[in-house]
């Protein structure tokens, strides 16, 4: 049976079917709520709740560490009576922004021995529609989805490039390296909130875990693209010096900005041989290098436990909650946001 959901002081009500997260109800009824992994993880789902009752989607968990008082993970709730919500943003969606097209392989370079950096062109005269930081969505013969981020900056929009880690038996990452300019994917834009004010001037740190680069570099390259100024510390972790892929854009975001500073942390490298980098994980050097975040903002991105523990060592920098934001690389298919706003899907054709 279905249940009436609808928004505190709005006139914003819909349907949630039976097994249907209240998220993906919103996202069908055209009510953009923010998100991004949709598996319980990265809680950028997160609000609260006036009244009703509600479940874990198949018995799972309904909050996890990033909930505060009174939040709840919408991706993951069902609601068993009408239920009245308070999300912390919500809009209505533009039907018209998200767009699926057949893209082209334009480049596949290996940028480290396990990364792959993909160019992909959409075809001529089109253009996609993003915001630095969201992502795409790969879609495979299987029907299910692959997420990945945009690393070129919004202005780049006749394509997007990707860089994608090799997953051992990963169904598309592990043969992602074999694909072939000219070769197609059928591919989704764009998903994903984008986390960051373009007005906000505050002090911001970066924090990557391997391809949690790709985002981050659009960011950055979009930030530099629109003059801004603000104090930017990036501090990209990999297990060694060559997961640290694409040095020369760190390079030149340091010749632009005077203000930006850099550290590069190697969680597989001895002190005494790290040279200028940082030996330990992103968490240990984000504790090593910012004595007090009260006042910045963190952008943090890669897989759960990294971003986990940078989420705690920012708290414990005086961070306030509000201003951590993270894009989770959480591993494994994505149910699609595109079957839940009754998008049509294609499939991959590698
Ligand atoms: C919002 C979002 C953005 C993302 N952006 C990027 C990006 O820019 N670059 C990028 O490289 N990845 C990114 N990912 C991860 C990506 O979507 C895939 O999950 C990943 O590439 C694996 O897909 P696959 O088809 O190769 O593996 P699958 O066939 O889905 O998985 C095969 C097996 O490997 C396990 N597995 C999958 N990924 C990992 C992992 N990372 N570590 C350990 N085990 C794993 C699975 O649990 C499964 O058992 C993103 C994920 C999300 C949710």
């Amino acid at each position: 049976m279905s249940h009436r959901i609808s928004f505190g002081s709005t006139d914003v009500a819909f349907d949630c079917a039976p097994g249907q997260s209240l998220l993906d109800a919103a996202l069908r009824a055209g009510i953009d709520l923010p998100y991004s992994c949709r598996k319980g993880v990265c809680g950028s789902c997160v609000g609260g709740i006036v009244s009703g009752e509600v479940q874990g989607l198949n018995g799972a968990a309904i909050r996890n560490d990033t909930c505060g008082p009174g939040q709840l993970l919408y991706c993951m709730c069902e609601p068993t009576t009408e239920v009245v919500l308070r999300p912390v943003s919500w809009k209505r969606l533009d039907p018209s922004a998200r767009k699926t097209f057949t893209a082209k392989v334009h480049s596949n370079q290996l940028a480290a021995p396990d990364v792959s950096v993909l160019k992909l062109r959409l075809p001529a005269g089109q253009r996609a529609k993003f915001q630095a930081g969201q992502y795409l969505q790969i879609l495979m013969e299987d029907g299910s989805a692959r997420c990945y981020s945009m690393a070129n900056p919004p202005n780049e929009s006749d394509g997007a490039t990707l860089h994608i880690r090799h997953v051992q038996g990963g169904q598309f990452s592990a043969r992602v390296a074999q694909l072939a300019p000219g070769d197609l994917l059928e591919i989704e834009l764009p998903f994903g909130n984008v986390a960051l004010a373009p007005d906000d001037t505050r002090p911001i740190a970066f924090v990557a875990g391997g391809t949690g680069f790709a985002p981050v570099k659009s960011i950055l390259d979009d930030m530099l693209k629109k003059r801004v100024r603000r104090d930017i510390l990036l501090i990209w972790g990999a297990r060694e010096p060559g997961g640290l892929y694409m040095r020369s854009a760190v390079e030149r975001w340091q010749k632009q900005w005077p203000a930006f500073r850099f550290v590069a942390a190697l969680s597989d490298v001895p002190a005494d041989a790290a040279g200028n980098a940082f030996a330990g994980r992103v968490d240990e050097a984000l504790r090593a290098n910012c004595a007090d975040l009260a006042g910045h903002v963190v952008y943090c991105c890669g897989s759960p436990p990294m971003v986990s523990a940078v989420r705690a060592a920012a708290a414990d920098k005086g961070l306030a909650c509000e201003d951590f934001h993270a894009d989770v690389f959480v591993p494994g298919p994505s149910s699609t946001p595109a079957q839940a706003v009754g998008l049509p899907r294609k499939n991959i054709q590698p």
